[in-house]
């Protein structure tokens, strides 16, 4: 069989634990054997960012810009565990984080759906998209452990050297504090992302902050959601007959209890973290998430949204076998080669994308999975397979 050509390269980032073990069996068994792959190949395992000093997370994310579509393995985000686990040089940023600050953009988290795994939330029959915003708030602040008898102020100093001050509190005792941003530029794009994703999904958009509390900093990001739908969208949305809907996190958080689903839920950075794990599991495994990241500028990282599976990486170290599932990942392969040949007018790498996400689906319906989809899944499994095995009744399938 002719193997299908690609014109441009795409953006390998590679990742850690149980998935860097998974990614070069995906490629193998599911990917070289129909595709005359070219890609470029960036390694951002723990160790390799340690000895770069994690340059080549930031050399990564310059190729994305450059190529335009990149594929990202799940990575470690070392804590003080990891740095003595690892012998690290230091706690490096989240490369996802770094990553997102150079594109910019939202990312979009949307489940995979197969007839036989109910979400738990029973209501829940059409998918959630969780847009995430990628830029700022708690994963680019600064922070302090401040000591007892300290003062801490915001301080923001202008061109011409004036200050505007504003106390944050008079420690009597220790405490911790921390600085947050955002730019209305980045608020912007997001809500266009969330605006133009809904429009081409034909989905509602539900948007919502805490701007009750935090007056300003919240209220800036409902106020240019607002702005810009009116300016830009609403008659668009009007016509495809969809609506875009404000109100407090709270109140989306009872309300998508109750809900359909079938609507793209738009979330600032932290909200999206959390929500879209919450999101997931309901929807069945992590494993079931697959997760893009749009930039405003056109560049497109696809991932899965789980992370390296740690306590299965350490069965493997053991040497057991693992029941890992590999969907998010393959899902981001997919994502990734389909836009690829849609960037580069290559019809055949659409198709195949289509056919192995279908592979996969009916793999799972037709009764054969691994041990986190077993364990929720109805019928019963006919078969609970390891890592490796799923991936071989996936190629047969193709
Ligand atoms: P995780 O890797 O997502 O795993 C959490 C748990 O979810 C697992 O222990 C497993 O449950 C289940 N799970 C997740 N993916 C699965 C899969 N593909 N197949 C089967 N079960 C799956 O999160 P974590 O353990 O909190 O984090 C581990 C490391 O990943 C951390 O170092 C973190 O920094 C990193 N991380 C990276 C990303 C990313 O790169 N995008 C995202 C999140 C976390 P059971 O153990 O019960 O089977
Ligand atoms: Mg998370």
């Amino acid at each position: 069989m002719e193997k299908i050509r690609m014109k441009t390269p795409l953006v390998e980032l590679d990742g850690d634990e149980m998935t860097r073990v998974l990614w070069p069996l995906i490629k193998e068994k599911l990917i070289l054997p129909f595709i005359d792959l070219k890609v470029e190949y960036y390694d951002l395992g723990i160790q390799n960012r340690d000895r770069t000093d994690d340059r080549v997370t930031v050399e990564a994310a310059e190729a994305i810009i450059k190529y335009g579509v990149g594929v990202k393995n799940a990575t470690i985000t070392p804590n003080a565990d990891r740095v003595v686990e690892y012998k690290l040089k230091k706690q490096w940023k989240s490369p996802n984080g770094t990553i997102r600050a150079m594109l910019d953009g939202t990312v979009f988290r949307k489940p995979i759906m197969v007839k036989n795994v109910q979400p738990s939330v029973r209501s829940w029959v059409k998918p959630i998209v969780v847009g995430r915003h990628a830029y700022g708030d708690v994963y680019r602040n600064a922070e302090l452990y401040v000591e007892a008898g300290c003062k801490a102020e915001l301080v923001v100093t202008d061109e011409h050297g004036v200050e505007k001050r504003e106390l944050i509190h008079d420690f009597a005792e220790a405490g911790v504090i921390q600085g947050m941003h955002n730019t209305d530029a980045s608020i912007a794009s997001f809500a266009r992302s969330c605006f133009e994703y809904s429009l081409d999904q034909k989905v509602d958009c539900w948007f919502a902050t805490k701007d009750t509390i935090s007056k300003i900093y919240d209220q800036r990001f409902k106020n240019i959601f607002e702005e810009i739908f009116n300016l830009e969208y609403k008659d668009k949305f009007k016509a495809s007959g969809i609506e875009f809907f404000y109100t407090l996190i709270d109140d989306v958080v009872a309300r998508i209890m109750k809900h359909e689903g079938g609507i793209l839920w738009a979330c600032k950075n932290y909200d999206g973290d959390v929500m879209s794990d919450m999101v997931a599991s309901s929807f069945g495994s992590l494993a079931m998430m697959t997760s893009v990241l749009v930039s405003p500028k056109g560049y497109f990282e696809y991932e899965a949204a789980h992370g390296t599976v740690q306590r299965h990486y350490y069965k493997h170290l053991k040497g057991e076998k693992t029941s890992t599932n590999a969907v998010a990942l393959i899902f981001a392969w997919t994502g990734a080669l389909a836009k690829r040949g849609e960037l580069d007018g290559i019809p055949e790498l659409i198709l195949f994308a289509q056919k192995l996400e279908k592979a996969v689906v009916q793999t799972i319906e037709s009764g054969v999975m691994t041990g986190d989809l077993a364990a929720i899944c109805s019928p019963p499994a006919l078969r609970v397979v390891y890592s490796e095995e799923f991936l071989d009744e996936i190629a047969k399938n193709i």
